[in-house]
């Protein structure tokens, strides 16, 4: 996997400071999409052990809250293999880390993979299951609302994972 970006101190994309990893990879390819060069899965630098132990190193700041994965798309079948071994060790090594992953797939609450059963893979539903929070659907450019917190367009669910996944229906963190 390449990553497109990271920000180390960033307040836009969940709660509190946060590290924001925006992979690169996206076949969604949304009308006015925020970040279109991170689409193609050869963008930017690869995601290799020397930035993922920056990462865990930083993370463990006080002042940082956890992180937040974004693209691109997170959760392209690709991607996925290289994030489950990664955020596994985030949880491992900071329980009391968040994880917020930004997707343009849209969550099935039942099965705890994704609606889009060509993008499922052996990873899929243990990844899923190491996020907090999974701000899900395509950005909408006719639904966009800048009133709206941690998402672009309406139709974004903003899903509180580990309850979901526990009661098998869908529970909003923020609506
Ligand atoms: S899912 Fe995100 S990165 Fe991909 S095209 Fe849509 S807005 Fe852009």
């Amino acid at each position: 996997m390449n990553y497109a970006t990271i920000k180390w101190t960033d307040i836009a994309n969940g709660e509190g400071v946060r590290i924001s990893l925006f992979v690169s990879g996206c076949t969604h390819h949304c009308k006015n999409c925020f970040n279109q060069v991170a689409w193609d899965f050869d963008y930017g630098q690869p995601f290799d052990v020397d930035i993922q132990e920056k990462i865990l190193k930083e993370l463990g700041s006080t002042y940082i809250a956890g992180i937040s994965l974004l693209g691109g798309e997170p959760l392209e079948p690709k991607n996925q293999e290289s994030l489950y071994p990664f955020l596994k060790k985030i949880r491992e090594k900071y329980p009391n880390k968040t994880i917020w992953c930004y997707t343009g797939f849209i969550l099935d609450e039942e099965s705890g993979e994704l609606t889009d059963k060509t993008k499922n893979t052996r990873y899929t539903q243990d990844l899923i299951r190491l996020f907090d929070v999974l701000v899900d659907g395509p950005f909408i450019e006719e639904l966009k609302d800048i009133r709206l917190k941690f998402r672009g367009s309406s139709n974004q669910r903003v899903i509180d994972v580990q309850k979901t996944l526990k009661y098998g229906k869908c529970f909003l963190y923020l609506n």
